[in-house]
Order: structure tokens, then sequence, then C-alpha cells
């Protein structure tokens, strides 16, 4: 079996009616990269930068953070690469000084973006590194813990600013760079018809989507069942979001764990979902799944899987649909 899960390396992750559904792949080390450009993955559609702050006892200065955005460029040899701003705060370890300690609330405190405008120049020097990484392959920033309009907007105009100060200096970037958000927030979810506009794309992380739109703690192994994503109000949001990108027919993936588990692929397909970030190891097996369904058919059950009053009704639904491999 893990032959022929491997002969797929090469193989197109298409669905049995012809649809390509992009699979990206999560990084946050050397290792990820190498496994995802290996697997063929399209690109790398989150790459966890926390980790590049976290390994040493100093913030990465920005020749630094170049050095390792580059190689993770030139690594993928052309093919996208997300990178995402540094999402810390008090819910991760950190040595680095940068997050508040002690937050009473950390996973609603300072973190992610936040965090980033908070401490000057902190945000700067990361855009700076990843636009001078920019020249040497296609990049994209995405930009976590957003919750409306306004932080969009202010780290799109640094980026502005970012760029004509490299091109002053005389240092080599891509003309435009792509800027997203995660939606991770309920009101960013929500609100997202009243700043799609201002976004270039969007990735959907369902690890913190459902934490905070379920007020379920994603680290207390105490609540069990209740931390899930197989609830009507998580498939309902998921549901408007990827409908809003569709329509400005704008990029729309999912990057939370959810999209690394095969047995849920034909429901995100199903909520319209056409690009999925996933951790390098199940990448084949979510490409076998894919390689199994019928897109038209999983549309067409969308409804039913939306009317779903509860999780056993939605783990019905996706007990019907699963495809058999030979
Ligand atoms: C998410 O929240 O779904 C996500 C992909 O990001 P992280 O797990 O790093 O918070
Ligand atoms: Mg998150």
């Amino acid at each position: 079996e893990r032959k022929q899960l491997r002969r797929l390396r090469r193989e197109p992750s298409k669905t049995l009616d012809g649809v390509d559904i992009r699979l990206y792949a999560n990084a946050e080390s050397r290792e990820d990269v190498a496994e995802a450009h290996a697997l063929g993955a399209a690109g790398i559609g989150l790459y966890r930068t926390e980790f590049l702050f976290l390994q040493g006892r100093e913030v990465p200065d920005e020749d630094a953070q170049f050095r390792a955005y580059r190689d993770l460029v030139l690594g993928m040899t052309g093919r996208t690469v997300t990178i995402r701003t540094l999402d810390i705060g008090a819910d991760k370890a950190d040595n680095s000084g940068l997050a508040l300690r002690n937050e009473p609330n950390p996973a609603l405190g300072l973190r992610g973006v936040r965090l980033s405008m908070a401490r000057t120049g902190l945000l700067e020097t990361q855009l700076r590194a990843i636009a001078r990484a920019s020249g040497y392959g296609p990049v994209r920033i995405l930009v976590p813990m957003v919750s409306g309009r306004e932080e969009v907007i202010a780290v799109r105009q640094l980026l502005t600013r970012v760029l004509k100060d490299l091109a002053r200096e005389g240092q080599e970037t891509a003309a435009q760079i792509a800027l997203g958000a995660m939606i991770e927030v309920p009101s960013a979810a929500i609100a997202l018809p009243t700043f799609a506009r201002d976004l270039d794309f969007i990735s959907i992380g369902t690890n913190d989507l459902v934490q905070y739109l379920l007020a379920t703690d994603r680290n207390n192994d105490a609540l069990g069942d209740l931390y899930s994503p197989l609830h009507p109000a998580v498939l309902r949001l998921v549901h408007s979001v990827v409908r809003v990108a569709r329509a400005r027919g704008m990029p729309a993936s999912i990057c939370g764990e959810i999209a690394g588990d095969a047995r849920f692929t034909p429901l995100l397909l199903a909520l319209g979902i056409e690009e999925l970030s996933l951790h390098p190891s199940p990448l084949l097996e979510v490409r076998r799944a894919i390689r199994a369904l019928d897109l038209g058919h999983l549309r067409a059950r969308a409804p039913a899987l939306l009317r779903a009053r509860d999780r056993a009704g939605i783990e019905r639904w996706l007990d019907a649909v699963q495809p058999v491999h030979a």
C-alpha cells in the first residue's frame, strides 16, 4: 500500500470529474520543504515563521530572516511560497522575549498581527526580509489573527512603503507581492465581505477558527469532543467564507489540521474548497482521496451537509461519501 501511495508523487491531484485540487504544503523546517517538493506539492501554502524566532535566544535580524526565506523560495524551484508573518504570543513557548509573558488570556491576547504591529519595527523588518526573498521566486505574504479590515490596510500600507524603500536602495524584489489574511477569527470570517477587496487571497485556519467559534481551547484535553470542526456552525461559516471568496475570484485555501485528514476531504470539497494546505506527511493520502472523489456529486450533496443538525448528522454524511480505494 505504501508503494502504491508513493506512485502518486508524480500524479495530479485531480478529481474523477477532472477538477484539479491544488495541494500546498504547510512547512516550518528545511525537511518539510524538501519533502513537500519531493511529493509534488503545488507550493508552500503556509510557512510558519515563528520557528525562526523560537530557535535562538535572539530575534533574527533582517539578513538572517532574508537568508531563511530566500533558501525556502529557492528550495521550491519556482513554485509559490506563502510566508506567514510572525504568529507568536504568550500561547507559544517563547525565549525571544518578544511576547508578553503571563498574559491572563493568551489566546485572546497580543498574538499574531497584533504583536507584529505593537512591537515597533518587527513587522517592517519581516516584510523587508520577505520582499527581498521575492526577488528569487514567487512569494505571497499571509497575515495571521486578522480580526477586521483595519489590520489588513495597515499591513498593506507598510508593505507598499517597504517595496518603495527597497527599490530606492537598489534591492531587487518582485514588483508586487500578493497579500492575504488567515481567516481564523470569527469576526474576520463574518465580516469578510467588508474587506475581501483589500485582499489578494485568504487561507482559512480551522485550528483557531474552531477554538474561537466554539469557545473551546484547542490545547485543553478536558474538552474532549467539544473541540471539533464537525459542528454545524463551523461548516456554515466555512461555506460562507468560501462563497465570498469565489464570488470575487479570490483564491481561498484551508490550512488547518482538517486539511491533512483524508477522511474530511469530501466535506471540504463539498463546501467549495479547491485548494488545501497540509503537512507533507498525509499529502499523498489526501491526493489519493481526491482522485477517487467526484466533485459534481459532492457539490450536489452540499445542501444535505449544511442541513446536518449535529455532529452525528455530519458523521453520517461523511460515512456516505467516503471513497473506496482499489
Ligand atoms: C490555524 O489556526 O488553523 C493554523 C493553520 O495556524 P496555527 O495552527 O499555526 O495557529
Ligand atoms: Mg492559527
